[in-house]
């Protein structure tokens, strides 16, 4: 069975079909992209999943359970964490006491009869953030930080929840190249290691070419295409939304390069 199965999941606003009737699932282990171009539903899909929004109809189950209808606290307990787009941090608490937080309120989870276990929890935290490359930095207040650190920070307080599923929405937004991938390269070691599934939206294609296992494509709401990479590079229909008939993923590319190098 899958980790996550969608079922034909629909959202309308007003008379807005935000989404309307996707199916997809996704494995443990597995990186998967929710792409499409802006208004496709990708934000709206991902607010049902955490349970921001309640779905009009449709069912996502996590490991066989139903999380239509579930509070967005009730789903995260059932393993399913999220970063934000920055400030998900504290700015005025250091990089170690804010994975300790999280730690707190994972082990408030666990056993709410036993709280003072936070003070020792600084080496987990402390191995949280070995992980994602932020250990010589543990003591320096968050507010410091640069972004791309901030991000490292954001993924060591998701991995601190020990989440089952991790919902990522554009986690590269206002990152340079060379930090996106950094970023997507630790998230993709994290979910070998660990086990746990990914979904994430992302703008650039060039990092979801290079880290997605698989992707699911929206347009107004719907789903025009899934697979790996090479087919849905080739996807007339993807092709079509993105750039317009008669323009390819491999052009825009070409294109790309020829405007870097002038
Ligand atoms: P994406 O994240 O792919 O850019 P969204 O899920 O944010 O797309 O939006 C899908 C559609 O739903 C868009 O037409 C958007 O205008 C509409 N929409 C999203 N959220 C709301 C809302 N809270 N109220 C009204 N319309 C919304
Ligand atoms: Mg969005």
């Amino acid at each position: 069975m899958s980790l996550l199965q969608v079922e034909n999941l629909g959202k309308s606003f007003g008379g807005v079909k935000a989404v309307d009737g996707i199916n997809f699932q996704l494995q443990a282990g597995e990186l998967l992209a929710l792409i499409g171009p802006n208004g496709a539903g990708k934000s709206t899909t991902f607010n049902m999943v955490n349970g921001q929004l309640r779905a009009d109809r449709g069912s996502i189950r996590l490991d066989g359970t139903e999380l239509v209808g579930l509070q967005p606290r009730q789903i995260w307990r059932l393993g399913v964490g999220r970063t934000f787009q920055i400030a998900a941090t504290f700015s005025s608490l250091t990089v170690v006491e804010n994975v300790q937080m999280a730690l707190l309120s994972q082990d408030r989870k666990l056993f709410s009869l036993w709280a003072p276990a936070a003070r020792h929890r600084r080496s987990d935290a402390l191995d949280l953030l070995d992980r994602v490359g932020m250990a010589a930095q543990a003591d320096r207040p968050c507010s410091v930080l640069a972004y791309g650190d901030v991000k490292r920070v954001e993924l060591a307080v998701a991995m601190a929840n020990n989440p089952k599923l991790l919902l990522m929405d554009e986690p590269t937004a206002g990152m340079a190249p060379k930090e996106r991938n950094e970023l997507m390269a630790l998230t993709k070691k994290l979910v070998v290691e660990r086990g746990i599934a990914v979904l994430f939206t992302e703008h650039s294609m060039d990092v979801v070419f290079a880290y997605a296992d698989r992707m699911v494509v929206l347009a107004r709401g719907r789903l025009i295409a899934e697979g790996r990479a090479e087919a849905i590079r080739n996807d007339p229909k993807v092709q079509e939304v993105y750039f317009g008939s008669g323009k390819t993923f491999e052009r825009r590319g070409a294109r790309a390069a020829q405007e870097q190098a002038a």
